[in-house]
């Protein structure tokens, strides 16, 4: 089987020499970046499969590098940030990527995020009740992993669709929001709902006209989440 590819960018070089070092050593091939630029340059390049990303970089920042990626790809991105703050937590799940890591960190925790994120990236959508459902303007197709409101394609992540599909499939039920968190980043982060209100938001501003005032993915304060048939 061919061994996955890493993309690390990092400027640190002991940070980096270490993450690639286990990262080999578990089995991927690794290529780096030491700044903004030369990352999106390798991402372009190597087209890897997962992309472990500082958010501090000289140049252009990883939170930039992020929503770049972003533009064209589904990659799964694991950010790196400096501080044990959630602001800088939420601002790289913000940015597009599909996990965090606070520095310091050991290898073990690296290596479990890595491969949350690619299992997660992989993973076939269960429960699937039909192709296509149309709500409003907007057409979800389960199979094809592709959404369009008002005939435009949406772009969504892996991690996006997969919200989305979960409460489409609980159309005019409220989902709570613990139901969310298990069912999509699982029992570890059963707790960490910061990454569902990301999720939720970033959803919001690329299928809702208004995201301030949704009309598809509907709020129920302190619950959940919901997706009513008829909009
Ligand atoms: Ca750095």
């Amino acid at each position: 089987m061919k061994r996955p590819l890493a993309l690390v960018v990092e400027d640190e070089s002991n940070i980096l020499r270490f993450v690639r070092a286990n990262l080999r050593a578990s089995g991927f091939e690794v290529v780096s970046a030491t700044n903004g630029i030369d990352a999106l340059e390798q991402f372009e390049k190597v087209k890897p499969d997962v992309i472990v990303l500082d958010i501090m970089l000289p140049k252009i920042d990883g939170l930039e590098v992020c929503r770049r990626i972003r533009e064209g790809s589904d990659v799964p991105i694991v950010m790196i940030t400096a501080k044990n703050d959630i602001q800088d937590a939420v601002e790289g799940l913000n940015a597009g990527g599909d996990d965090y890591i606070t520095k310091p960190f050991a290898v073990d925790e690296l290596l479990a995020r890595i491969n949350a994120v690619m299992r997660r990236a992989k993973a076939n959508i269960s429960h699937v009740q039909s192709d296509k459902i149309k709500i409003g303007k907007m057409v979800v197709d389960m199979t094809q992993r592709a959404v369009s409101v008002d005939d435009q394609t949406i772009h969504l992540t892996p991690t996006e669709f997969k919200v989305l599909n979960y409460l489409v499939n609980n159309l005019d039920k409220v989902v709570p929001h613990e139901e969310l968190m298990l069912a999509i980043w699982g029992e570890d982060y059963r707790d960490c709902t910061h990454y569902l209100r990301v999720s939720i938001g970033r959803l919001r501003q690329k299928i809702e006209k208004d995201s301030s005032n949704p009309e598809y993915i509907v709020t129920c304060s302190g619950v959940g989440y919901m997706i009513r048939s008829k909009v």
